[in-house]
């Protein structure tokens, strides 16, 4: 379904890395380097604790921060957690909600996503989605079964308005930090799914507007090949987004000119 419509997006996912100085550093770089006639969106997720440090770094670019997870009560006795809030008031617009890492080693659920997705969504904050299949999901046929248990899960009782906040992040586990990436035919197909399932929960139209980004292993050279498939609006990318250089040529990206 190929569409000049949906804006790219490319979103950097730092992890449990950097220092604020550090981060706000990098993201200074990243703002220095980026071409000032960029159309498409850019995103930075630093940690929690570097928030403040990044934002003011971006000052002046059109650069959007993200928290990397965000908590689905507003305030309470939730110890660690962090409202949204308390990510706006740090200068949040977007919040990363289930990735494969929180699903796995902090143990949340589709339902426990469906509720950040929704609190995010009610505070006006873009929740950037993340679903994906591990290997053995894959390997054993089960790709398409958990990409439509994971949709479902994290859009119960979202009304199509208030889906249309959503960015869809595939990331395919195996190919999470491991310098695995898909082929482009494989994240294609994935998309184009991801797009089907779209369209059976919310319709055609809201189908072809959502972007779905790819993410897992995207580099600065592969970065073109992945964006020339024309399912694939955007990337979230983690360990090549540390440094400076390496993420403004996925930024800038070549395909943008075909799009
Ligand atoms: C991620 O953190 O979401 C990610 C895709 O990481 P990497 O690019 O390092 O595989």
């Amino acid at each position: 379904m190929a569409s000049t419509k949906r804006t790219p997006m490319i979103a950097g996912n730092w992890k449990m890395h950097l220092t604020s100085k550090e981060a706000a550093d990098l993201a200074a770089a990243i703002k220095k380097g980026l071409d000032p006639d960029l159309k498409h969106e850019v995103l930075l997720a630093p940690g929690f604790t570097c928030l403040h440090a990044v934002k003011a770094a971006l000052a002046g670019s059109e650069i959007f921060l993200s928290s990397q997870d965000v908590a689905w009560e507003e305030k309470g006795a939730f110890t660690g957690a962090v409202s949204p809030s308390q990510i706006i008031d740090a200068g949040c617009t977007h919040a990363i909600i289930g990735h494969s890492e929180r699903r796995k080693i902090f143990l949340e659920t589709d339902e426990v996503v469906n509720k950040k997705v929704k609190a995010a969504i009610k505070a006006n904050i873009v929740p950037v989605l993340c679903i994906g299949e591990t290997l053995e999901e894959r390997e054993s046929q089960r790709t398409y079964r958990v990409l439509e248990t994971q949709l479902n899960g994290a859009f119960a009782g979202i009304t199509a308005a208030e889906a249309s906040k959503v960015v869809i992040a595939y990331e395919p586990v195996w190919a999470i930090g491991t310098g695995k990436t898909a082929t482009p035919d494989q994240a294609q197909d994935a998309h184009v799914f991801v797009r089907k399932q779209m369209e059976r929960i919310y319709g055609k139209d809201y189908a072809e507007a959502v972007r779905v980004l790819y993410g897992g292993s995207v580099k600065a050279d592969n970065v073109d090949e992945l964006m020339a498939q024309p399912d694939i609006d955007g990337a979230l990318v983690g360990g090549e987004s540390l440094k400076a250089d390496k993420f403004l040529r996925v930024i800038h990206f070549q395909a943008v000119l075909s799009r």
